[in-house]
């Protein structure tokens, strides 16, 4: 409805320009039809000068509409323009994950703790300490070579430093 206002209130400048024109040209033709010499001649001002007031008249309006105009289609292709809702929602980089996960201090938390719940980007959890996928079975490998006796803790805290790290 107010979506290219520029545009519509230069078609409101040229509607109202040529309906004025109209109607004083109709009450013009009007006043000569009487036929009588003063009512032809005040017949032809009203047409010429009710005319020229319509035309002129309709520049203010139509001369506001065309800046809007200009002013919009400036604003849109401003480098600095604010993305509107529609394109942000679109456009934006986590409706693209490979994008997104390439954006500097983004981190990609794509599942969740099995203990806490806390969403997490790492196999160990921030928030419990929780381990997780490959390194909790890495770990889980390495604490059975401690126990069976094939490993020293030392090595273990060494390769899990390593793998840590
Ligand atoms: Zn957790």
């Amino acid at each position: 409805m107010f979506d290219n206002i520029g545009r519509k209130i230069q078609g409101l400048a040229k509607f109202c320009c040529w309906s004025g024109i109209a109607v004083f040209a109709i009450i013009g033709i009007a006043l000569i039809a009487i036929g009588d010499e003063a009512t032809t001649i005040i017949g032809i001002v009203i047409i010429a000068v009710g005319s020229l007031v319509s035309w002129i008249g309709s520049f203010f309006v139509y001369g506001f509409g065309r800046l809007i105009e200009t002013n919009e289609i400036i604003a849109a292709n401003s480098p600095n323009r604010v993305p509107t809702s529609v394109e942000f929602t679109s456009k934006a980089p986590y409706n693209n994950p490979a994008a997104y996960a390439k954006m500097p201090g983004v981190a990609v938390q794509q599942k969740r703790c099995e203990n806490c719940g806390n969403m997490i980007s790492t196999d160990i959890c921030p928030l419990c300490g929780n381990v997780h996928g490959e390194t909790a079975k890495k770990m889980a490998s390495l604490q059975k070579l401690v126990k069976d006796g094939v490993i020293s803790a030392e090595d273990y805290n060494q390769k899990m430093g390593g793998i840590l790290k």
